[in-house]
């Protein structure tokens, strides 16, 4: 290994990432040492250099071809014997083809989790690897394995939670189709292992993610199973380590699914396993046909996925229900909503007039709508093709014209859709919430939508994106900020690794009053505004913010963490306003459905509110989506964080194919690389002199040692034989590379 010994780098790490440079290339050549080149059709080889000229080099292949390339761009590779290593802190040289090697590398063979310093890397199989069973769930809690898996990371937040009465988080990252929801249940599978047997808890909880999938996730052009919508799951446990309850936290359930689709996606899950499982009673008493017969579902061409079946999901979802406690009356009424969703999507207009003024016609579909909801067919027209208007000391009922008309409809199923998804997760709530709570500790894992980049990126995707930023800055912040920060605030020894942090690209969003979000709700409140008098403000105030930038019509680009995003503003006022009209509400709180009441209850409550406080207008979704943000922000800052990363190997959503440049993308836009860099010249291990010699000085053989606790730490990093260069000692702590701690560790728990 002779990069180990005689390495013209060093590989503690601080300073070089690795590049192959002028002053060194003669010791690469002379000891054959391997390099990387990018080839003419971009991927990576590697290869020797058999001779160099200064500027090119001329590199001999490991398939035996011999090219020629620009010395600038050779790369240093690792030795054989660092092939495939579990944590990419320990490759001799950091750079991108030497991951994106190792990461294959450990694909090839099924070993999908990786770690990259204190980050889990997971790559997503698209295939049943057989690591999640009880086998593996002993092993990991028994530390009988030290190889990477979302069980370990599991594992450390609970015995962390335990041992220092912190609460942690599981933050999972990751875009879409990446991984992110199957390794929170496997997180949640293993923390259910770890804190059951305390009254079944955790069979609930694990049965929530039949019913929110079927609710919030639908299949798209990137996954047959996505996430519609973000989501916490705070899990809660007892003193003694039991699981008490749990409550789960939704996020920006992405409405208009429900009434438009794109070519080849699906809406909610839900509608297909209703139409393919109801048994026939519940068919007759929701009037309910298959999917092909609904509007909103046909439109898109989609009504199957592959492998999948409705009915058999529809069966499970109906035993899930009855876990966490939905009573069968509930049920019933939740599917019928969710039938006179459908019925109103079938709903048709009549133009009666020259101005193109509109009735709906009286067929089945609006008696089935308005019977489901539980009014009377005339008032649901009623509501739906009209509106009052004030003229003078009257009010006067005028006819909508068929665009509003259907807008009208279509507000309706998508605020009857969202209500009936916020309502579940209540009565969800209701269920886990178990019983007193004592003073125990919790984990949360969140499960939020990665970062989008689409041909067209609309209001859903810059809401996604402004979120993304958002955790991207709590990872930041952690793993290289506060880190480097720390070691300064210590006075230790450090050189610092620079990185790209984001505040100016939040700033764009969120400063006032000249920021995305406020200058987007100041011209939501304008009356005349439209998408271009929009994408007019924002260009005329945003352009001195280098993350901006002006495009032509209503088009504009923001240049977030993961790249470049083009938006349109088209529909965004409308959007971000999200209004009803006073007719629906009028009318959902008229009618007998329980659950029609509710949702309008809840939706005049809110308006009494903006009513109250006249100078405050309805809350837009821009500035509710905001307040969300930061009190989930608040929340995860109060825990510590425990991070994965999952990637996307193919965009085919297939097994076995590792595309290098899609993956790398990915490790670019985590800022995998920047990570490493700090944690491997990183401590992560900081103890304070105290708590230090608290743990561990009963274990001081010496008995000369003065008393105090910078004594006694030094004394046992002695006796350890802990060398110099794996620790520094601050003003205040301790400070540990990784792995230093373990000797320790085992020696106290051995007496
Ligand atoms: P979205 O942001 O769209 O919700 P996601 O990151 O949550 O995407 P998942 O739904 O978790 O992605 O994963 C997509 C699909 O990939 C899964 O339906 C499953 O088929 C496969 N998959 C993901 N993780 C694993 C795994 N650990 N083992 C086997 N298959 C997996
Ligand atoms: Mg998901």
């Amino acid at each position: 290994d002779a990069n180990a010994v005689d390495s013209p780098y060093d590989l503690e790490g601080k300073g070089k990432v690795g590049c192959v440079e002028n002053d060194n290339i003669g010791y690469f050549t002379k000891n054959k040492l391997h390099v990387w080149c990018r080839l003419s059709n971009g991927v990576w080889g590697s290869g020797t250099i058999r001779s160099t000229s200064g500027e090119e080099s001329v590199v001999t292949l490991s398939n035996g071809n011999v090219v020629k390339v620009s010395t600038s761009e050779l790369l240093p590779a690792n030795p054989g014997i660092l092939e495939g290593v579990n944590d990419l802190i320990q490759l001799s040289y950091l750079n991108e083809p030497s991951l994106l090697h190792n990461l294959k590398h450990r694909y090839s063979q099924d070993m999908i989790y990786s770690k990259a310093g204190p980050v889990l890397i997971a790559v997503n199989p698209f295939k049943d690897v057989q690591i999640y069973g009880k086998d593996f769930v002993t092993s990991y809690r028994q530390k009988a394995t030290d190889s990477s898996h979302v069980f370990a990371i599991a594992d450390n937040a609970y015995k962390e939670m335990m041992n220092d009465g912190v609460n942690q988080s599981i933050i999972i990252s990751g875009e879409s189709g990446a991984g992110k929801t199957e390794i929170a249940k496997f997180a949640m599978q293993y923390l259910a292992a770890l804190g059951g047997g305390n009254g079944g808890k955790e069979c609930e909880i694990l049965q929530t993610h039949c019913i929110l999938e079927a609710f919030g996730n639908a299949k798209t052009s990137r996954n047959d199973n996505s996430s519609r919508f973000g989501k916490l799951t705070e899990i809660r446990f007892t003193t003694l380590g039991k699981i008490s309850g749990a409550k789960i936290q939704t996020f920006l359930l992405e409405k208009s699914r429900v009434v438009q689709l794109t070519a080849g996606e699906r809406s909610y899950h839900i509608f297909y396993q209703l139409c393919a499982g109801a048994p026939p009673t519940l068919r007759e008493r929701l009037n309910l046909k298959t999917a092909n017969e609904y509007n909103y579902l046909v439109q898109s061409e989609c009504l199957v996925i592959n492998g999948v079946d409705d009915a058999q999901k529809f069966q499970k979802l109906k035993e899930a229900l009855d876990i966490v406690q939905i009573c069968k009356e509930e049920q019933e009424q939740a599917f019928a909503m969710l039938a006179a969703v459908l019925w109103l999507g079938n709903i048709s207009f009549q133009v009666i007039d020259k101005e193109n003024h509109v009735e709906a016609s009286a067929d089945e579909a609006l008696t089935s709508a308005a019977r489901l909801m539980g009014c009377a067919a005339d008032e649901l027209m009623q509501a739906i093709s009209t509106h009052r208007i004030q003229a003078g000391r009257d009010r006067i009922c005028e006819k909508l014209t068929l665009q509003q008309a259907i807008d009208t409809r279509d507000a309706l199923a998508k605020f009857v859709y969202a209500s009936l998804f916020d309502w579940l997760v209540e009565q969800i709530n209701k269920s886990l919430e178990g019983g007193k709570k004592d003073n125990g500790r919790s984990i949360s894992i969140l499960d939020i939508y990665g970062f989008e980049s689409f041909k067209k990126n609309n209001f859903e995707q810059l809401c996604v994106n402004y979120a993304n930023e958002r955790l991207q800055q709590h990872f930041i912040r952690h793993l290289l900020k506060l880190e480097q920060e720390e070691y300064e605030l210590d006075g230790i020894d450090w050189t610092k690794v620079d990185f790209e942090d984001n505040q100016e690209c939040l700033d764009l969003f969120e400063k006032k009053p000249l920021g995305l979000l406020s200058l987007l709700d100041e011209e939501s409140n304008l009356p005349n505004s439209t998408d271009f008098t929009l994408a007019n403000k924002l260009r005329q105030q945003l352009n001195s913010n280098s993350h901006f930038r002006g495009d032509r019509g209503r088009a504009f680009g923001v240049r977030h963490f993961a790249g470049e995003v083009l938006y349109d503003t088209n529909c965004f006022l409308h959007k971000n306003r999200d209004a009803l009209n006073p007719e629906v509400v009028q009318l959902l709180s008229s009618c007998n459905g329980q659950l029609s009441q509710l949702f309008a209850k809840k939706m005049l409550n809110q308006s009494l509110e903006s009513v109250i406080s006249l100078d405050a207008p309805k809350q837009t979704v821009g500035a509710k989506f905001k307040g969300h943000l930061f009190k989930l922000m608040h929340q995860l800052e109060n825990t510590r964080p425990h991070f994965i990363c999952c990637l996307k190997p193919n965009s085919k959503q297939l097994p076995g194919t590792f595309e290098e440049d899609l993956v790398l993308q990915q490790l670019r836009c985590y800022g995998i690389l920047e990570v490493l860099r700090v944690s491997r010249s990183g401590y992560p291990t900081r103890m304070t002199h105290q708590a230090f010699a608290e743990r561990y000085g009963f274990l001081l053989l010496e008995t000369n040692v003065s008393q105090d606790p910078l004594s006694i730490s030094v004394a046992l990093l002695k006796q350890f034989n802990v060398p110099p260069q794996m620790y520094q000692i601050g003003y205040s702590k301790l400070f540990l590379r990784t792995g230093q701690i373990s000797a320790l560790e085992d020696r106290r728990k051995q007496v």
